[in-house]
């Protein structure tokens, strides 16, 4: 482990005093300004409206809801996962700007909950996106909720909800586990090796067996034509 003097820096931290303080202050206000896009996709929706409303008003801590995956930060999945919105939970995470953090509301998402023995849903949400944080109950509370956002805000200030750096580090594993699911033509218009690169975490997990076959099925990428 690297060290400043005597002191230890934990792995990913710069050893800049400097740097530090400056990481430091922009973990902070990303953790006191989130913008969540709920993904309403199980019966743990219903908790929401008194989480988001008048009630216990997430806003007062510093969440507003986002209507736009290009500019949210934290991905809300609240209960079960049918195997067809799987496709668009991952596509919708996928475009959202990293850092970024998902959270899993109620047991559903855990393994699977009451559909644990479905044929049409997704059992471990994890397997397919990486969460940060789960919300356990069936379904939870408002209460549970804010509770669960403020651990995410704190781990964000910490340093510590770093799981989205995970997708890029170990993404062949993600796509895998994907394909296993949606089968072998499996693809979304994005470039998560390109992104993985750009942010300097292609590691020898992001590319494999899986992503090779993505390579051989994939439909280039094309720039849209601008319309009005
Ligand atoms: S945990 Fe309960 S409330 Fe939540 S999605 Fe599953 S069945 Fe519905």
């Amino acid at each position: 482990m690297k060290t400043i003097g005597n002191i230890p820096v934990e792995p990913g931290r710069r050893t800049n005093p400097l740097a530090r303080v400056f990481d430091e202050f922009v973990q902070f206000c990303q953790s006191r300004s989130l913008f969540m896009l709920h993904y309403c996709t199980g019966c743990g929706a219903i908790e929401l409206p008194p989480a988001m409303t008048s009630r216990f008003d997430m806003e007062r801590i510093g969440i507003s809801p986002m209507v736009t995956p290009r500019q949210a930060d934290v991905l809300l999945i609240t209960g079960y996962v049918s195997v067809k919105t799987l496709k668009r939970v991952i596509l919708t995470y996928e475009q959202m700007p990293s850092p970024k953090y998902v959270i899993g509301i109620c047991s559903c998402t855990v393994n699977g909950g009451m559909y644990w023995q479905s044929y049409a849903t997704a059992k471990v949400l994890a397997d397919y996106i990486p969460v940060d944080l789960y919300i356990a109950g069936c379904m939870p509370r408002p209460e549970a909720v804010i509770h669960g956002m403020r651990e995410l805000m704190k781990n964000i200030r910490e340093g510590r909800a770093e799981a989205w750096k995970d997708y890029y580090r170990n993404y062949d594993r993600y796509l895998g586990e994907q394909q296993r699911l949606f089968g072998d033509r499996w693809q979304t218009p994005t470039d998560i090796i390109a992104e993985a690169e750009q942010y300097g975490l292609l590691t020898e997990g992001t590319r494999g067996e899986h992503t090779a076959l993505l390579e051989q099925v994939q439909t280039p990428l094309l720039p849209e034509e601008m319309r009005l």
